[in-house]
C-alpha cells in the first residue's frame, strides 16, 4: 500500500496529528502549539486541519506551529467546506487556507464531506489547483463506498489520493466494504477520531478488559492500544488530536507497538467488525 510522501520525497509518519478544536482558546493556544511541535519533533509530520475548524483558527495555529520548519519535510492537509467546493468558491477558500497556514501549497486538499456541488466539478477544480501548484494532491472525506465508486468513475476521479473517515476500535463498519475498495484502488484511508474522542464516542472502550490487558502486556496506555489497533490495518493512517504535549508524545510512540495475532483476536472478540453493510459513521 502506498502512503503519502512529502515534497522532498521524505516519508510521512504512520501517525498524523489532528487539529479539530485546537487554536480556539487564547488561554491554551501556546500549549497547543507546543503539542503540535512536540509531535512534529517525534516524527508526526502530517498535520490535518480544515477551514471549518474554529472558522480558520486551527489553520492559523498550524501556521504558527510550523514557523521556521523545513516546509518540504511536512505534509499539510486541509479541507474545503462542501458549499465552497465548486468553481465559484474553491479557489478563494484554498487561498484563505494557505494564507492562514502561512504556506504556499498544501500537500493534500480534501472535500470535507459531500454536498450539492457535483463531484465532477470539484475534481476539475482540484486538478486546476494542482496544476497551479497550490496543492500537491487532493482527496475526499466522509465518502462511503457508493460515493467512492461514483467518484472513481468521473474524469480524473482516479487521482483521488485519500478518503478520510471515522474509524476506531469501537466503530469498524469501514472494514466491511469501504476499506477493501480503498485497498483495491491503492488509496489510503485517513482514520479520524482514532481515539473515539478519548473514548467518548463508545462507552466502555477505554475501560474494556481486552484493551486494558493488552495495554498492560505492552506497558502502554489504553489510548495507545487504540492507535496500534488502527495501525494494524494496512492502508490506514490515524490522525489523533491532542493539545497536550505529553499526550502527543504518547501518541507518537504508539507507532512502535506491534499487536500480536492473539491480541488482535481478543480485540475482535470484544469489539467485532460488523458482518454486514452499515452506513458510514460520522461525527
Ligand atoms: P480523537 O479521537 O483524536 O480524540 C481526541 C481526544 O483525545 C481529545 O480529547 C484529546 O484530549 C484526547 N487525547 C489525545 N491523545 C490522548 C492521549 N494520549 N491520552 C489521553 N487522551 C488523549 O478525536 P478527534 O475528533 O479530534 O479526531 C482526530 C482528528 O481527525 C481531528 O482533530 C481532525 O483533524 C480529524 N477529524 C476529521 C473529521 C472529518 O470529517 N474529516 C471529523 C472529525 C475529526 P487532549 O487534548 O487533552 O489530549
Amino acid at each position: 500500500m502506498k502512503y503519502f510522501t512529502t515534497a522532498d520525497g521524505s516519508a510521512v509518519g504512520r501517525i498524523g496529528q489532528g487539529t479539530w478544536y485546537l487554536g480556539e482558546n487564547p488561554a491554551i493556544r501556546d500549549d497547543e502549539c507546543a503539542a503540535l511541535q512536540a509531535g512534529m519533533e517525534a516524527g508526526m509530520n502530517l498535520l490535518d486541519t480544515a477551514e471549518m475548524y474554529g472558522e480558520g483558527a486551527a489553520e492559523t495555529l498550524v501556521g504558527q506551529a510550523i514557523r521556521g520548519r523545513d516546509r518540504e519535510k511536512l505534509f499539510l492537509v486541509s479541507k474545503v467546506y462542501p458549499f465552497n467546493a465548486g468553481r465559484q468558491s474553491i479557489f478563494t477558500s484554498c487561498e484563505n487556507s494557505l494564507r492562514r497556514m502561512k504556506t504556499d501549497y498544501l500537500d493534500l486538499y480534501l472535500l470535507h464531506w459531500r454536498g450539492r456541488v457535483p463531484l465532477a466539478e470539484t475534481v476539475e477544480c482540484m486538478e486546476e489547483l494542482k496544476a497551479q501548484g497550490k496543492i500537491r494532491a487532493w482527496g475526499v472525506s466522509n465518502l462511503d463506498t457508493d460515493d467512492m465508486q461514483e467518484l472513481f468513475a468521473v474524469p480524473r476521479g482516479q487521482n483521488c489520493a485519500a478518503n478520510q473517515v471515522l474509524y476506531h476500535l469501537g466503530s469498524r463498519g469501514i472494514e466491511y466494504d469501504l476499506l477493501p475498495l480503498m485497498r483495491r484502488q491503492g488509496v489510503p484511508v485517513m482514520a479520524y477520531c482514532p481515539l473515539a474522542q478519548a473514548g467518548r464516542l463508545r462507552r466502555g472502550l477505554l475501560s474494556s478488559p481486552a484493551v486494558r490487558q493488552i495495554a498492560q502486556n505492552h506497558g502502554v496506555s489504553p489510548t495507545q492500544v487504540l492507535l496500534a489497533f488502527v495501525l494494524a490495518h494496512n492502508g490506514v493512517l490515524p490522525i489523533p488530536r491532542s493539545g497536550q504535549a505529553h499526550h502527543t508524545l504518547q501518541n507518537a510512540a504508539a507507532a512502535d507497538i506491534r499487536l500480536t495475532e492473539s491480541e488482535l483476536a481478543a480485540l475482535d472478540r470484544a469489539f467485532p467488525a460488523p458482518a454486514y453493510k452499515t452506513p458510514l459513521d460520522i461525527v
